[in-house]
């Protein structure tokens, strides 16, 4: 990164990936990127509908690019003045069903993460889901990796290691209860009656995810039960934190 102050603003060199874009007046983009030292980044595309030359990208979502901008000290919409493709991830968007799950993955990120808060570790995890989106064949499971890893990275991880109330360990099947954020064991009364019953085997599996690296996770081999259990808790629990529903999630 290559940072030189000029007066308020500051020119910042980084790369990002685009997680939503929309046309704005007559010959304009604005777009959202992740960007590898800044985090999320608002920014406008002067000019980019008329002269197509003028930037080496379409800035469509997921793709990769090195970007350059004018950091304004008083707005959240940054100018960019560069803008180059690096990665276009080809096979995720010519198989429906792949691009959904990378659509998914930017809605999920754009809706946790706030406003230029610097998360390499993000970053890192949105390259590695991508580039595991082009090859690998379990969709679903790539799904589920990404999103307990997004919830432990953002802080928003659910209490999973031993009972929430009496902090005790659990042995066998427990109730995993939204508004207490993690699992109550079967001693523990509770006066909240929407739960869901989550096995030993789903437990274990989201432990094992949030404590290895992308690799390791997904070659974790998950049973039909666990990714039901998966698909049914993640959803129930990202819709809790976040106060409204992904959109893409329904097609996944
Ligand atoms: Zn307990």
């Amino acid at each position: 990164m290559r940072t030189t102050k000029y007066q308020t603003k500051m020119i910042i060199k980084t790369e990002g990936i685009v997680l939503k874009s929309f046309d704005f007046r007559e010959t304009s983009r604005i777009a959202t990127f992740f960007t590898k030292d800044h985090g999320k980044v608002k920014g406008i595309l002067k000019g980019i509908r008329k002269d197509h030359k003028k930037f080496g990208s379409h800035i469509d979502r997921f793709t990769v690019n090195e970007i350059i901008y004018y950091h304004s000290s008083r707005s959240e919409l940054h100018l960019v003045s560069h803008c180059d493709l690096k990665q276009f991830f080809f096979p995720i968007r010519q198989d429906y069903k792949r691009s959904l799950a990378a659509n998914y993955a930017l809605e999920l990120v754009d809706a946790i993460m706030p406003v230029e808060q610097a998360n390499l570790e993000i970053y890192q995890l949105i390259l590695d889901y991508l580039t595991s989106l082009e090859t690998i064949r379990d969709i679903d499971k790539l799904v589920h990796v990404f999103q307990i890893k997004i919830l432990l990275l953002s802080g928003f991880s659910p209490h999973l290691d031993s009972c929430v109330k009496c902090n005790k360990k659990i042995l066998g099947q427990a109730r995993f209860i939204l508004s207490s954020g993690g699992l109550v064991c079967p001693n523990c009364p509770s006066t909240e009656t929407s739960f869901s019953l989550i096995s030993k085997g789903t437990v274990a599996s989201i432990l094992h995810i949030e404590r290895n690296n992308w690799a390791n996770s997904v070659s974790l081999g998950l049973t039909l039960t666990v990714k039901k259990e998966l698909k049914y808790t993640l959803n129930n629990f990202l819709t809790y934190h976040l106060e409204r529903k992904i959109k893409t999630a329904k097609y996944l």
